[in-house]
């Protein structure tokens, strides 16, 4: 049996690698470069949503694949759910972690309410036909950075039920509860049943 191609809307190895080893052989996972897409797809979105939606019908448009893309952040209540879709960008451009946790940090001040989100929204093209598969995980600020893992916001990120920060946690850990792995695992359930029917 052909394996089933799908592209992923991504030139990051680290997604492509993750992302192959859950799929197993069945499917065949290329980057954005390997079906020749050099282009910079804009993530002009107001919303997770629409950032992923955008991927995904750009290069579904120009090249009628299957489809992975999908687009993350962090959502802090008392700043009125800020930064969102600017989380990698909060702190300027060149785009840098360092920055963007000293912006949130001045943003956040003292304020008792820390809680906070990290979201993904993953949309699917599958045989031309749009699905969306959403993750979220609560959790607190943390008032100083904790930990060396992982990427981002994790060092000031813990995760509602730990005692530590996602930076102090291994990746098989984080990824196991993690917006990004809540998201997948939903959609790997519905590829999984897709190709148990065919
Ligand atoms: P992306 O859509 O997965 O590229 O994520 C956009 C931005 O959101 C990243 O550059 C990070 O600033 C933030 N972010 C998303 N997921 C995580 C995470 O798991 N840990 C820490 N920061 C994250």
């Amino acid at each position: 049996m052909s394996k089933i191609q799908i592209c992923l809307a991504t030139n990051n190895p680290h997604k492509v690698l993750e992302l192959q080893q859950m799929l197993g052989n069945t499917f065949d996972l290329k980057t954005l470069n390997e079906i020749g897409c050099f282009d910079e797809i804009e993530e002009t979105g107001a919303t997770f949503e629409e950032n992923s939606k955008l991927k995904a019908d750009y290069v579904f448009n120009k090249y009628a694949l299957n489809i992975i893309a999908d687009d993350s952040g962090l959502e802090v209540e008392t700043l009125n759910n800020e930064p969102g879709v600017f989380s990698a960008r909060y702190g300027g451009i060149p785009t840098n972690h360092e920055k963007n946790i000293s912006k949130l940090f001045l943003n956040l001040g003292d304020s008792k309410n820390r809680n906070a989100k990290f979201r993904t929204v993953i949309t699917l093209i599958f045989e031309g036909i749009t699905y969306f598969f959403e993750g979220e995980i609560k959790g607190t600020i943390l008032s100083n950075k904790r930990g060396n893992e992982g990427f981002g916001y994790d060092s000031i990120f813990m995760p509602d039920g730990f005692t530590v920060s996602f930076a102090e946690m291994d990746s098989i850990q984080k990824n196991k509860i993690s917006h990004r792995g809540i998201a997948i695992q939903k959609m790997l359930n519905f590829l999984q049943s897709k190709k148990n029917i065919e």
